[in-house]
This record gives C-alpha cells, structure tokens and sequence, in this order.
C-alpha cells in the first residue's frame, strides 16, 4: 500500500483547494451557529497559483507575511483581491505596500501606526496582542493595548479590532488567550477579531473570531523551500 501518488506538477491545484475550502467553511458553520465569519487564505510559501485556485473558490482575502513575497504575487493576482497583511510592519516597507495592503493585521507599536497613517490616511488596521505575553511573539502588551488603540485613533486610522496568534499546540491554552482578547475588544468597543489559524480555528470562532486567517488547512503543508511559519 503505498497512498495515492503525488499530484503531477502540471495539475491545477484548483479542486483540491475547492474542496478544503468547503470542507473548513462547513467547520466554520458548526463553530459558530451560523454567524458570518471571514476566511483570510494565507499563501505564504505558496506559489500565486494558491492565489489564484482559492480566488476561484470565492475567498477574495488572501494573507502574506512578508512584504517582498506578496509585493511578487500581486501581478500575477485576480484584479478582485484583497490582501491582508500579516507579518511585523517593517516601517521601510509601508510605502509600497500601502498600494496593495487592504488590511494591516500586525500593528503592534505607535511607529507602525505612523508609517501607515502616513502613505494610507485612514486604513484598516488590526492590532496585534501579544495575550500571553510570549517573549518569542510579536504584539503589544495588554495593559498597553488601549493607549496604543487611541493613539492609532487620532492618527486617523480605521482600528477594526484586535489580532492574535494563539497558543499553537494547546487547546485549553488557545481557548484562554481567545477569550481574553475578545473580552479586550469588547472593553474597547472594537467589533473585529483576527484570531485562528489551521491548528485552532474552530476554537477561536466559537470564542468569537470575525476573521480566521488559513493557510495549511486550505493548500496542505507549505512547501520546505518557503519562509517558516512566524
Ligand atoms: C502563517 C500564518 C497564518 C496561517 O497559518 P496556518 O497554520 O498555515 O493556518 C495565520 N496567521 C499568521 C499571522 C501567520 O503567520
């Protein structure tokens, strides 16, 4: 028995990622009793044809880490995409991605905020928690979390909720640090949750995600050439 022989490189990804992204909107569906729940395509390590094979599976949100790697995919992208933006906000890099960025999930320090003010006047933007404080992680602090929420305010910034990654690996963890930063969103009245990725989004929209951003329960394992996972 040796599995199903692997995918000739000439084929489509397309039915395969078709079929995930049924499979996770079903998952979606029962974690959260119907509520509607965006679904970001992260394509990091993945070539454009990822793009392309999810776009024509509906989702038009598709998530890059790092600026370069998306900055090559866009030309290659349907015109109707939006990206996210999810890695650390080099601020060198805000001014060319400012053309593409839709959304900026990263925003963890007031230098970050200034950047995007600047080439983009009232962006979207999430800001990134760092809920259990992990030194390895980026995201602020959260008794920091309000002042950095106002200061982005007054820089004109569209705040539309908080953003976190979980704990990777322990249920109960993630459970705990999903609860904590809706209940933070809550207090500061923002209405978005970017939280939950492959390993635990199910957990995070039945804590209340609006966004889950997936990369490997809808294109496999990356492939070991591309950058690792943050
Ligand atoms: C890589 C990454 C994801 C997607 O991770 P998967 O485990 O492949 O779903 C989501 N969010 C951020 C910030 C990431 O870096």
């Amino acid at each position: 028995m040796s599995g199903s022989p692997p995918l000739p490189s000439c084929d489509p990804p397309t039915e395969a990622v078709a079929e995930s992204v049924a499979s996770v909107r079903e998952r979606i569906a029962r974690a959260g009793g119907g509520r509607p729940v965006e679904i970001v395509a992260v394509t990091k390590g993945f070539g454009v044809e990822m793009v392309l094979a999810v776009a024509g599976a509906g989702i038009l949100d598709v998530g890059e880490n790092y600026a370069q790697e998306m900055l090559a995919k866009v030309p290659g992208a349907p015109g109707g995409v939006r990206w996210h933006f999810l890695g650390p906000i080099q601020t060198n890099k805000v001014s060319r991605l400012s053309r593409v960025v839709h959304r900026w999930h990263g925003v963890d320090r007031p230098v970050a905020g200034d950047a995007i003010a600047r080439h983009q006047p009232g962006a979207g933007v999430f800001v990134e928690v760092n809920v259990t404080g992990d030194p390895s992680k980026h995201g602020c602090r959260p008794p920091v979390t309000a002042a950095l929420v106002d200061l982005l305010r007054e820089r004109g910034l569209d705040v539309r909720g908080l953003m976190t990654i979980g704990p990777q690996g322990d249920r109960r963890a993630s459970r705990a640090a999903f609860r904590r930063l809706a209940t933070m969103a809550d207090d500061l009245g923002l209405p978005e949750l970017s939280m939950g990725m492959s390993e635990d989004f199910e957990t995070a929209v039945e804590e209340g995600a609006t966004t889950v951003r997936l990369g490997r329960a809808l294109f496999g394992p990356r492939p070991g050439a591309g950058p690792a996972r943050r």
